[in-house]
């Protein structure tokens, strides 16, 4: 299991800062909880916490409002935590520097399992080689390479873009626009249809089933994620 981790919660309804608070002391957490906007960007300075867990709706601030500002001041991981279900808003608080969301009501599993994701990254964002083995897929970027099984995998340019910016941290989602602006450069970052086209000839040189992907996953609506998770 990962290391314990501090982590701040800015949230204003107090139930759901309670089972927040509940589920993370039990998985060994330090808990620091702020219920405004004024009162979270404050503790961030004094505490100094590993993660930030932001509610979208807070009494003072739209909580997408704090995303630059916190990304500005430190290098906590910064998780959006929202009721709504307009993917617009998820899209715009990854776009602005979140590091993944969650949508109310959650699971408190799956909360756990993104920050440990979250917090494995932050140990490994030192180490600039990166190689990935999923299943029978390795991926190598230091040395451009890609492997099913025993063979090598020959991806196009924009494939192996797409491939690789994914890799960089593996079960975040990435927005159609961040992925875009990587690969193909900001002025195509609406090209949707060039980003589809890649994942599908990925999918068919990668996947065991190219038509139910485990490997790389649709976000709907948001974008697609690099999963490590073989089950
Ligand atoms: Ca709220």
């Amino acid at each position: 299991m990962n290391a314990a981790a501090k982590i701040l919660i800015v949230e204003d309804d107090a139930h759901i800062r309670r089972l927040l608070r509940a589920a993370l002391q039990r998985a060994g957490h330090a808990v620091v909880e702020a219920t405004t906007a004024r009162e979270g960007m404050s503790l961030l300075d004094i505490e100094k916490p590993d993660v930030v867990l932001l509610d979208l709706g807070l009494p003072d601030r739209d909580g997408l409002e704090l995303i630059q500002p916190i990304r500005g001041r430190c290098a906590a991981t910064l998780l959006v935590v929202s009721a709504r279900e307009d993917t617009a808003e998820k899209v715009a608080a990854l776009d602005l520097g979140a590091d993944d969301y969650l949508t109310k009501p959650f699971d408190t599993e799956e909360l756990l399992a993104r920050i440990r994701t979250a917090l494995r990254h932050r140990s490994s964002e030192q180490e600039p080689d990166v190689q990935l083995a999923l299943g029978e897929v390795k991926i190598d970027l230091a040395h451009r390479r890609v492997q099913r099984g025993s063979e090598d995998v020959h991806l196009t340019p924009k494939e192996y873009g797409v491939l690789a910016e994914l890799a960089r941290k593996p079960d975040r989602v990435f927005s159609h626009a961040n992925i875009l602006r990587a690969v193909w450069g900001e002025a195509q970052q609406d090209r949707v249809d060039y980003l589809r086209i890649a994942v599908r000839g990925l999918r068919q040189k990668l996947e065991s089933d190219p038509s139910r992907p485990r490997l790389i996953v649709n976000e709907l609506a948001v974008g697609y994620r690099l999963s490590t998770r073989n089950d």
